[in-house]
C-alpha cells in the first residue's frame, strides 16, 4: 500500500473520478444533503485513495469495503449522512473514534478547525497519516490508542463521532463533549444491527434521536497488541 503517495492519476482516471464524484454529489442531494459546505468537503476528498486497490475505480459505489486489520471503510452515503448530522461549524474541534482508512476524518477536516482521530491499530493510523500528507490535510492529529477513553489532553470537543459499534457510548466521551455539542455513534448489539444515535447536549442535559439502522465493526476497548 506504499503507492498511496503516488496516485496513478492519468487524465482518463481523473475524468472517470470526476464523473463518479458528480454522480455521488447528485445522490446526496436526492437524499436531502444539500449544505454546500458538506458537499464541497466531499468533493475535495478523492475516496479512491482510501479504498482497497482493487476497488479504486468503484470507490463511490454505495458499499462498505474491507481495509487492513480486518476493519472496514463505511459506505460513502453513510459517511455523508453522519457528516451532515454532525453539523460541523467552521471553528469546531472534532474528535473521531475509529480512524480506519481516514476517509471520514479527511472529510471532516474540510469542515472543522481541527480533527482529532484515534484508532487502536497502528497500521491503520500510519496509512491514514500517509493519505492526509498526500492530500496536504494539516488540521488532523492522529493517535494510536483506546478511543473509549476519548482524548482528555485535547478535550473539550464540539463534535464527537464514533465510527465503531458499541452497546453503550463510553461515559468519557460524553464528559469530553462541550455544551451545545453533538455526538454521533452506532449503538446496539455489536454483532448485529445498531441504531445510529445523535446526542445533543444542552443546558437541560442530553437529547437523543435515532438517525438510521446501521452495521459497524465493533468498538473494542484497549489498544491492539498486534498490527
Ligand atoms: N471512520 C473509518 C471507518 C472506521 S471502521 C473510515 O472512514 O474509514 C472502525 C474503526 O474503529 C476500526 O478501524 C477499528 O480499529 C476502530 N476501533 C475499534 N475500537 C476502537 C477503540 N477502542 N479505539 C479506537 N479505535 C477503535
Amino acid at each position: 500500500m506504499t503507492d498511496i503517495t503516488e496516485p496513478p492519476f492519468n487524465q482518463a482516471e481523473i475524468e472517470r473520478d470526476r464523473t463518479a464524484v458528480a454522480d455521488f454529489l447528485l445522490r446526496l442531494r436526492r437524499k436531502r444533503i444539500t449544505d454546500p459546505r458538506v458537499l464541497a468537503a466531499f468533493e475535495a476528498v478523492p475516496r479512491r485513495l482510501f479504498v482497497p486497490h482493487s476497488a479504486r475505480d468503484n470507490a463511490y459505489l454505495d458499499r462498505a469495503l474491507p481495509i487492513e486489520c480486518g476493519q472496514s471503510i463505511s459506505a460513502p452515503e453513510l459517511v455523508a449522512m453522519m457528516t451532515a448530522a454532525l453539523d460541523v461549524p467552521p471553528g469546531a474541534q472534532v474528535l473521531e473514534i475509529g480512524t480506519g482508512s481516514g476517509y471520514q476524518a479527511a472529510v471532516l477536516a474540510g469542515l472543522a478547525q481541527h480533527v482529532y482521530t484515534i484508532d487502536r491499530f497502528r497500521t491503520l493510523v500510519e496509512l491514514a497519516e500517509l493519505r492526509f500528507r498526500t492530500l496536504k490535510l494539516h488540521n488532523i492529529t492522529t493517535l494510536v490508542g483506546d478511543g473509549t477513553l476519548g482524548w482528555p489532553a485535547n478535550a473539550m470537543f464540539d463534535r464527537i463521532v464514533v465510527t465503531a459499534a458499541t452497546e453503550a457510548v463510553p461515559e468519557a466521551l460524553f464528559r469530553q463533549l462541550r455544551p451545545k455539542g453533538i455526538l454521533i455513534a452506532p449503538v446496539g448489539p455489536v454483532e448485529g444491527v445498531q441504531k445510529l444515535m445523535r446526542y445533543l447536549r444542552d443546558e437541560k442535559g442530553i437529547h437523543e434521536s435515532v438517525l438510521a439502522d446501521v452495521r459497524f465493526v465493533p468498538l473494542i476497548p484497549g489498544k491492539a497488541e498486534r498490527l
